[in-house]
């Protein structure tokens, strides 16, 4: 209504000039009445987000029918063809709801040119050119003022659903930032930008890390970047130079830093609060995978050795043998059994056995490749899987540990361990596959210990020993 009042005035300022009758400015208004009405309700809806009803086909539709249905009555009430052509404006003003520039730019030529024409049938050329220009130039003000309040309206619809989604996920993310990628053009919409960078910085002391960019990884390229971030976290605040614009936010001890444009993708600054406030949501999330993270390792660590514990064990076991089964690969595992404990433990205290324990976990760890897992299956018992590895691998590698764990004397005395190898026959369970390596760790106890023992194959094992693998005497 605010809108339409000025147009009121000024239709009244020049319509008795060039309207046959007062009665056409009167119908003419009762249009725009409806027609702002309808725009009034259409706007009620985008600011309620029902997006899924708001199409611009239906939108359009709706006001042709308005239109079609106020010409019929318009023409029964007796109006000549000029006032009718009012009555394509109300659609044309639809269209800086629904329409993007160009759209608007075509219909309000289209519009004008007709007007122009019109006009200049009716009446002389001076007076023609005269409401033709009169009318393009409210019909543009009016056009750009709903364009403007539509897009802000909706833009700012957008950036709240974009930042409720991503406080949603931040309560659900495990992985930083790799489950954040899904939600990188969502945050983009939140902070109405073409273009935005995150950094971290895991402590104080540590370089400030970048952990992605929009759309381009690399975006903004380094040199523009200059000490921006350091300068927006030493400071606590945002801070600029002219072109980008870093706001920090911190959660526990996870510094981020968001680098954005300093103007926006519709030429307007940017607004600092919603960067702040993707920037605290952002360390948040980079804080709680950092807790996850720090929380499953512990979960998953025997404490006592730093290795991999019982959990771990049977889940990688269970993951790799799929692995192995996918990829037709050799697979195997060796159960480790330390020699006389009990014994060791009865003489240099449960302290000292402890150390000993410590000891082998770090031998373990050292001595394998990333891709084995070394775990402490129990007691003085420790497992290795050994992927990509077939017997005769397996039990070079366990004899080498063993060989050096009995050369340690730095505990008082040498302790050391027997073994069994098992490699998986292709078919067994992890649980048949721990059971054979067990098996023969038993065998190579039976056998006078301090030895390496290669499982009994089963009748898929591939080159699989049978009993008694190269055990090695003790020292
Ligand atoms: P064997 O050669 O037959 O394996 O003899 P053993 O003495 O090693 O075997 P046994 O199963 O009789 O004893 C295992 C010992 O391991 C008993 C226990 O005191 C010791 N042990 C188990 N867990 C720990 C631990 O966490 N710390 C210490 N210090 N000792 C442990
Ligand atoms: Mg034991
Ligand atoms: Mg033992």
């Amino acid at each position: 209504m605010i809108l339409l009042l000025p147009l009121y005035g000024l239709v009244l300022l020049v319509g008795p000039h060039h309207t046959r009758s007062w009665a056409a400015i009167d119908f003419g208004f009762g249009f725009l009445v409806v027609f702002g009405l309808g725009l009034l309700l259409d706007l009620g809806r985008l600011r309620r987000g029902a997006f899924a009803r708001f199409r611009p086909g239906s939108v359009l539709a709706e006001y042709a029918a308005v239109t079609a249905a106020c010409g019929a009555f318009g023409v029964g009430g007796g109006l000549h063809s000029g006032t009718m052509l009012l009555l394509t404006c109300m659609p044309f003003m639809t269209i800086p709801v629904v329409g993007n520039r160009a759209m608007i730019g075509l219909a309000w030529l289209g519009l004008v040119g007709a007007l122009g024409v019109e006009t200049g049938l009716l009446v002389g050329r001076g007076t023609a050119v005269e409401t033709t220009l009169l009318f393009a130039g409210t019909s543009a003000i009016f056009a750009a003022m709903i364009h403007l309040v539509v897009r802000s309206t909706v833009r700012t619809i957008e950036s709240n659903r974009s930042l409720a989604a991503l406080a949603a996920t931040s309560g659900t993310l495990r992985e930083w930032p790799g489950d954040l990628l899904p939600m990188a053009g969502k945050l983009a919409e939140a902070m109405g930008v073409a273009s935005y960078a995150v950094l971290t910085r895991r402590d104080p002391v540590e370089p400030v890390e970048r952990v992605f960019g929009w759309p381009d990884l690399d975006w903004p390229p380094f040199p523009e970047l200059g000490n921006l971030p350091r300068r927006a976290l030493e400071t606590g605040e945002a801070a600029g130079n002219g072109r980008l614009r870093a706001v920090p936010a911190q959660a526990g001890p996870v510094e981020v830093v968001v680098i954005t444009p300093e103007r926006s993708t519709l030429g307007i600054p940017v607004d600092a609060n919603v960067t702040a406030t993707v920037a605290s949501l952002l360390a948040a999330m980079a804080d709680r995978a950092r807790l996850v993270a720090g929380l499953v390792d512990l979960a998953n660590t025997d404490e006592l050795t730093g290795v991999a514990n019982r959990r771990r064990l049977f889940e990688t076991l269970a993951g790799e043998l799929a692995r192995a089964r996918r990829h037709h690969r050799p697979l195997s595992l060796a159960m480790i059994d330390l020699d006389h404990f009990k014994a060791f433990n009865d003489r240099h205290g449960h302290g000292a056995g402890d150390r000993r324990l410590r000891e082998l976990g770090r031998q373990l760890r050292e001595r394998t490749r990333a891709q084995d897992l070394p775990a402490r299956y129990g007691g003085e018992e420790f497992a290795v899987v050994l992927p990509e590895t077939d017997t005769e691998g397996a039990l070079h590698l366990v004899d080498l540990i063993r060989i050096e764990t009995g050369a340690d004397r730095s505990h008082g005395e040498p302790l050391t361990f027997s073994a069994g190898v098992a490699t998986w026959d292709g078919q067994e369970t992890p649980e048949e596959l721990l059971g054979r390596a067990d098996a023969a760790l038993y065998s190579a106890k039976d056998q006078g210990r301090n030895r390496v023992v290669g499982a009994e194959a089963t009748a898929g094992t591939p080159g699989g020993p049978g009993s008694g693998g190269p055990g090695a005497s003790p020292g």
